[in-house]
């Protein structure tokens, strides 16, 4: 094995559980392979191909996967071919003669090929092994899922002798079981690699508004100039205006999503591969099939649905094992977004728990890569040193006047307002939506202008996170205080808040803010006139309240 190895691909040594793995199949068992991108899945299937007689036959999700792995067989000297729809007849004409002649080592071929094939061709070959790359297309519960990929189970059924071998780096268990269910595996044996990714720095940033972030990926972008980099984004017109902003500022940059012609992003995606450009703005459309090892950066601009989602997008970068950056940002109006999208996806309940997932990622005050690794069912015992958390670990405060100061904005707004009017009466700021409800009028008006908008966002954050307030989906996102939060509105209990860290510090206050002095505390919680009143509001919100 290890010559075999040698000769045709030039390795010098297997990568953990790549030995295991190929005498697995050449033993003529199932097996099913979670191993991380990259990480070295096609020698699990490619080796035993060239040891095991007759032809591998590899289902393969994407035309350009195909091309590039049969390219690099062939100037390896190994006889492979892809059967899809972008040969002309004569050449798959020639494909399915030398198949049939036995003269292949390695077929590849698209799922929907497969088949149509699977009467004709595939019975008169003499088949080595079936191969699913990309595995996780099969699970609805992935997200790249393939609806021909759910018919693959008719190659056990109808070839129950030839051994199945499933690669995906997606490791979540219900895929994982979607799988082997959907494939008859065959007492499959799960490989799992290890998910981490060392050379990867994961930091999270915060509660920034749309302005703050571009200026700081400008800034970063800048830092790391002539390096290669992804920017996800959530929508394709977001893409555009990512790619526009950084233009802006003078940098270069592609855009790709599914909205575009193909033309145009191979175009993009050819540019990106051979650096010719060093930033591509993009939807999760883009990476699956980029074998690109020197990407040094990847932010996400949006938090994705799914912490599945996040790994596969942050595994673009450092590929090469050097020292790479990745920064997502996350905001309340993402969440509030993605939530509202998974509450009326199919799956409702299974997309919003993997959404939760996420937002705890996010919101983590202990080490990320740990919680990343155990999401995927690794347990490290020790921190990673190389996340944000480890890097400046939080330090907390009494927080508890500031809490009281947004609950009290909220109660006295008749709970009738989303984050976005609650900041603005804050910060004592006059939108349309403040002064045609007359919230300039209200006490709280003004109260938190000493702290800027964004830190707002991410108190916000973190009172959601702490339960203190919870946001009615199906009422246009109103904020609705909890019984905890009503504690601490009337001192009945201290809140605790992170300190928020920032890279440069922001004005307090501009523009269209009135100046007035800005209480130290509210006089909530002790008896009085004020908490009189506000008990007064409460007592008419009882009933929303209870439900
Ligand atoms: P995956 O499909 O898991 O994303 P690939 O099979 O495309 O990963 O392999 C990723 C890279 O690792 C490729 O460049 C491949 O040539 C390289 N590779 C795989 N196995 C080894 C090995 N044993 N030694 C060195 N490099 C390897
Ligand atoms: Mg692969």
């Amino acid at each position: 094995m290890l010559q075999t190895l040698k000769t045709y691909f030039g390795y010098e040594q297997f990568r953990p559980l790549q030995e295991e793995i190929i005498q697995r199949i050449i033993d003529k068992k199932d097996a099913l392979v979670l191993m991380p991108t990259g990480g070295g899945k096609s020698i699990c299937y490619q080796l035993p191909a060239l040891l095991l007689e007759g032809t591998a036959v590899i289902v393969s999700p994407l035309i350009s996967l195909m091309k590039d792995q049969v390219e690099s067989l062939r100037s390896n000297g190994i006889e492979a071919a892809a059967l899809n729809s972008s040969n002309d007849e004569t050449e798959n004409a020639n494909i399915r003669r030398a198949c049939v002649d036995g003269k292949l080592k390695l077929l590849y071929i698209s799922p929907e090929r497969l088949l149509a094939e699977i009467d004709y061709l595939l019975r008169d070959m003499h088949i080595s092994l079936f191969a699913i790359d990309e595995a996780h297309c099969i699970s609805q519960w992935g997200h790249d899922f393939r609806p021909e990929y759910t018919q693959m189970g008719v190659l056990h059924q109808q070839f129950p002798k030839i051994p199945i071998i499933a690669l995906t780096a997606t490791a979540d268990k219900i895929t994982r079981e979607d799988i082997i269910r959907q494939l008859h595996m065959d007492d499959p044996q799960i490989f799992i690699s290890s998910f981490d990714r060392p050379n990867i720095s994961l930091t999270v940033r915060r509660g920034h508004q749309a302005k703050e972030k571009n200026k700081s990926i400008g800034e970063f972008v800048r830092r790391h100039a002539g390096e290669s980099g992804i920017i996800y984004c959530m929508s394709r017109n977001k893409t555009e205006a990512v790619a526009q902003m950084l233009q802006k500022q003078g940098i270069q940059c592609g855009v790709y999503h599914a909205g575009l012609s193909a033309q145009q992003r191979n175009e993009t995606q050819d540019d990106f591969i051979n650096d010719r450009i060093q930033i591509v703005c993009a939807t999760i459309a883009f990476g699956m099939g980029i074998d690109k090892s020197n990407v040094r950066w990847v932010i996400h601009y949006n938090m994705p649905k799914s912490m599945e989602s996040f790994y596969q997008e942050i595994g673009r970068a450092g590929r090469d094992g050097l020292p790479s950056d990745t920064i997502l940002f996350y905001s309340l109006g993402d969440l509030i977004l993605l939530t509202n999208f998974a509450k009326e996806s199919g799956q409702q309940s299974s997309n919003l728990e993997k959404l939760q997932r996420m937002q705890q990622y996010a919101e983590a005050d202990i080490c990320r890569r740990r919680i990343l690794l155990s999401y995927f069912g690794e347990i490290s015992t020790k921190d990673c040193g190389n996340c944000d958390v480890c890097k400046n670990p939080p330090s907390r405060f009494d927080g508890t006047v500031i809490v009281q100061k947004a609950l009290s904005a909220i109660v006295r707004t008749e709970q009738q307002i989303g984050t976005r009017a609650l900041i603005d009466i804050l910060r004592g700021s006059y939108s349309a939506e403040i002064t045609g409800k007359g919230y300039q009028e209200l006490k709280t008006f003004g109260v938190g202008r000493d702290i800027p908008p964004r830190d707002w966002h991410d108190y916000l954050l973190q009172m959601l996170h702490l339960g203190y307030f919870e946001i009615a989906y199906n009422e246009n996102n109103h904020l609705k205080i909890t019984e905890s939060g009503k504690d601490i509105l009337f001192g009945k209990g201290k809140a605790t808040l992170v300190v928020i860290h920032r890279e440069e510090p922001v004005a307090a206050s501009k523009g269209k803010t009135k100046k007035k002095a800005i209480p130290k505390e509210l006089p909530l919680g002790l008896p009085g006139t004020e908490s009189e009143e506000l008990f007064e509001a409460l007592r008419g919100l009882r009933t929303s309240l209870a439900n």
